[in-house]
């Protein structure tokens, strides 16, 4: 069967693995679809924390069980599914303070453990791939109603819905997101569930306004500069002239970290949401800090009730992310979907092994 794994920075290979076999309690399961994301991007272009190369990638995804083994429900077989799961819950010292998105264990392995992936074993991890093996006990069955293109895309709300739950966002606020990406978008989105209204700051204007489109930003930014866009959040009068109430940085770099720090009002809350490099620094005027009262939260990951909050949004057609596939592609024309998600040539594409 067929496998993408990054071998080095933009060097993705479609390449034969062997298909995995299935013993008892587990489930084998054909990949049906899974999504280009921000995640897979850091790792097409540049070496990622905690993985060697050759390593395979993908988790935004979806599929259909063919086979079960012994000591499973065979009425299993033909169903559709994922069985993502954002984190393991262990008995470590943030584990049980409800935390399994820091967990110790976890991020020790991290450091130490630089994983690789074996293509001659058909070790490789990743959904960029035909066929994956799961234990049974793991296998989320998905309604009739919930699409495979909606629901192999519920990690990434879960993702985002963590970090909007991280900021006190009230009925009447106004939020603003730095960063129209399908995370923005997500944003945004869950903050009109909240009752307030958006904004969304960009720089690229088809981006913007694709985010007009789908109703998830009321009002749209074209800035390229800081300046800028605080002169035009200034002409939508938000809050008096004095800004939004939360902003929401989703890009991940730092000039956009100081960015979103600028344009909020004065005891505003701000998100720092977007995964930046390791050893990324950024500068605060620590007078707008300390006498403007800004809060600053940061978020990572997701856990386990996150999870489940997302996929009750989700399920419900409350948040529907199958509007952010641009276009699919086949497994073996992988790399011309990634070129085209980096280079911001639509927002997110379906890939079907
Ligand atoms: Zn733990």
């Amino acid at each position: 069967m067929k496998a993408a794994l990054v071998y080095g920075p933009m060097d993705v290979r479609v390449v034969d693995v062997p298909k995995p076999e299935i013993g008892a309690g587990e489930a084998l399961i054909r990949v049906k679809i899974c999504m280009t994301s921000g995640t897979t991007i850091k790792q097409y272009v540049r070496p990622y924390p905690g993985w060697g190369y050759p390593h395979g990638f993908g988790y935004e995804w979806a599929g259909e069980v063919e086979e079960v083994g012994k000591d499973v429900d065979k009425s299993l077989i033909g169903k559709r599914c994922t069985t993502s799961r954002p984190s393991q819950v262990c008995n470590c010292f943030f584990c049980v303070r409800g935390k399994p998105h820091l967990c110790a264990r976890w991020r020790d392995a991290m450091k130490t453990t630089k994983h690789s992936d074996n293509p001659e074993t058909g070790e490789v991890s990743g959904r960029f791939i035909e066929y994956v093996k799961a234990p049974a006990s793991l296998v989320n069955v998905l309604p009739e109603h919930l699409s495979s293109e909606d629901a192999c895309q519920i990690l990434y709300v879960a993702v985002a819905q963590h970090g909007n739950n991280n900021v006190n966002i009230k009925v009447g606020d106004t939020v603003a997101t730095v960063g129209g990406g399908a995370m923005g978008m997500i944003h945004l989105m869950l903050s009109h569930l909240r009752g307030a209204q958006t904004v969304c700051i960009d720089k690229s204007q088809s981006r913007l306004d694709f985010a007009k489109k789908i109703g998830a930003a009321d009002y749209i930014i074209n800035a390229g500069n800081t300046e800028e866009a605080k002169e035009k959040l200034k002409e939508l009068n938000i809050n008096e002239g004095y800004g939004p109430d939360v902003v929401i940085e989703a890009v991940g770099l730092p000039e956009t970290y100081e960015e979103a720090f600028e344009l909020v009002r004065r005891g505003g809350q701000v998100l720092m949401y977007g995964g930046t490099l390791q050893g990324t620094t950024v500068t605060f005027d620590t007078y707008h800090l300390h006498y403007d009262e800004i809060t600053i939260v940061a978020s990572t990951a997701a856990t386990p009730i996150d999870l489940v909050r997302a996929y009750n949004l989700v399920e419900r057609g409350m948040i529907k992310p199958s509007v952010f596939i641009s276009g699919e592609y086949p497994l073996t024309r992988i790399k011309e979907a990634l070129e085209l998600h980096r280079t911001n040539k639509g927002i997110k594409y379906a890939i079907i092994p």
